[in-house]
């Protein structure tokens, strides 16, 4: 009988990632996935730390758990990732029926952590050091980058795929726990990177994205050699089999002229950049040490928008950030109402314990006001993302067919079924058409006659190839 396994994800890519690199070594061991925590016999939760909401979840999580523990005592509960290294050994506290506390720099020693569980070792904590703890090198250590083989059966999709080409993050904004919780940035060798998206590539894989908090910061050197993000894009670009490269997420700062010429020149590479603007105030940006003004971040955008005019770009904002008065607000909203991104996501500032905005500044803006900014700056940027969609229809896009939609109406349940399907653009469009199962991980020429803001609705395009009818 196979041990079963239930893992729940909260949190960004990095986190899905980690998700699924977990679940393959475990099925190796002789795990099975199933899909709900009742059936499993191990509930592993990998979690978020960068708002106050994501752990809420995971505790409230933990706490129904409470009961089936009680009955069962044999089951295994454990808790991963970046809460984990926050909370270390107060989720214990907390909950004290969680068998397993792992940090994101040990994921790697999951699959005997639980064998040491099972063996009634008692409770099993592994985190890495804090940023302060020790020497940068000693820090670094501790937090190994988990990038074992990969197997295409984990993945939800077979020709998409996540890889990570750094870890941690050095920038230190005041409101973000990542520089604590991923530890410090550092860049894998693109000998490696390389390698695993050949293999990738080798497996059927079609589409690539390259992870890192601050991905455009890659940079590894070796031998008298520096090898940036734009010169990792151009070896990547020469796999065969890849049709479509991208990366998330990128820091305003350090979107250099090489990678923007990279992206122009490599057709692989996905004309769709997430540059997160956090802020349109001159006085949150700085208070939110995110090193650049708006003026800064004006001049990149019109840099990147002079050199691939057909870019999309899409940003990250906090509204309600520690003193962020009425007239900051609408700084935001007007650097949202002219910069034209393809969407953007709106966050309510969340206090982090532990951050430097926690320390030096008051969480002054009451909930009512970041729920109020929030919802005007979403109406403000849905505007712009349906109006900027509009244009699309009555053209033809490609897409690379990701699966059934969410609500696939499912019409036909033989071979030819049709069903509703879903895909992105090379610009990272949303697109839901009908078609089959067999056009799955394919690239489509899609027609689009309708669109909103968030999504093109459009039908496959059949060429024909004529001269179809011969006369006898
Ligand atoms: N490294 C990426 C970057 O610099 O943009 C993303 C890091 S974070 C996981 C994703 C987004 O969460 C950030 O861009 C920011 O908008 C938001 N965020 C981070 N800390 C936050 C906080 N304390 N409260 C609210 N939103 C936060
Ligand atoms: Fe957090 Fe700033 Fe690093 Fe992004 S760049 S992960 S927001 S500290």
């Amino acid at each position: 009988m196979p041990k079963r396994l239930y893992i729940e994800t909260v949190g960004c890519q990095m986190n899905m990632l980690d998700s699924e690199l977990v679940v393959a070594s475990l099925r190796k061991a002789g795990y099975a996935l199933v899909d709900s925590p009742a059936k499993a016999d191990t509930i592993l939760f990998n979690t978020c730390s960068v708002r106050q909401h994501a752990e809420d979840k995971i505790y409230s999580a933990l706490g129904r758990l409470k009961h089936a523990k009680k009955h069962n005592p044999n089951k295994i509960i454990g808790v991963l990732g970046c809460m984990a290294q926050k909370d270390q050994k107060q989720i214990f506290e907390r909950a004290p029926y969680v068998d397993l506390v792992v940090g994101p720099g040990q994921l790697h020693q999951i699959p005997s952590l639980l064998a040491r569980i099972e063996q009634g070792d008692g409770q099993q904590l592994e985190v890495s050091l804090d940023r302060k703890a020790a020497s940068r090198e000693e820090i670094e250590r501790s937090f190994e980058s988990y990038d074992p083989l990969r197997d295409p059966a984990m993945r939800p999709t077979p020709f998409q795929a996540f890889v990570r080409i750094m870890i941690g993050c050095d920038k230190f904004c005041t409101y973000c726990i990542v520089p604590s919780v991923r530890g410090p940035e550092q860049s894998r060798a693109p000998e490696e990177i390389i390698a695993e998206a050949r293999q990738l590539a080798d497996e059927g894989c079609r589409e690539i994205t390259l992870l890192g908090q601050t991905v455009n910061s890659y940079k590894y050197s070796s031998g008298g050699v520096t090898t940036r993000l734009s010169d990792l894009l151009e070896r990547l670009h020469e796999i065969e089999g890849i049709a479509r490269l991208k990366f998330v997420t990128n820091y305003p700062k350090d979107m250099s002229d090489d990678l923007i010429l990279a992206i122009r020149d490599l057709p692989k590479v996905s004309r769709y950049l997430h540059v997160p603007a956090q802020s349109g105030s001159n006085r949150m940006l700085s208070r939110m040490k995110r090193g650049y003004t708006v003026e800064d971040y004006r001049e990149m955008l019109a840099r990147v928008r002079a050199t691939i005019p057909d870019v999309a770009v899409t940003s990250d904002f906090i509204v309600g950030f520690c003193g962020e008065t009425e007239d900051d607000f609408q700084e935001t909203v007007d650097l949202v109402g002219e910069s034209r991104f393809k969407n953007s996501f709106i966050f309510k500032y969340s206090e982090r314990p532990g951050t430097k905005s926690a320390q030096l500044f008051p969480d002054d803006v009451p909930e009512d006001v970041k729920r109020r900014r929030n919802n005007e700056l979403l109406a403000v940027q849905n505007a712009i993302s349906e109006e900027d969609n509009l244009p699309l229809v009555g053209r033809e896009v490609e897409v690379l067919v990701e699966g059934p939609s969410k609500n696939a109406a499912r019409r036909h349940d033989h071979d030819g079924e049709q069903l509703q399907l879903v895909g992105r653009t090379h610009c990272d469009r949303i697109v839901v058409f009908d078609g089959n199962r067999r056009q799955i991980g394919q690239l489509l020429p899609i027609a689009v006659y309708d669109a909103n803001a968030f999504t093109l609705f459009g039908s496959v395009v059949t060429r024909h190839v004529g001269p179809e009818v011969y006369s006898l």
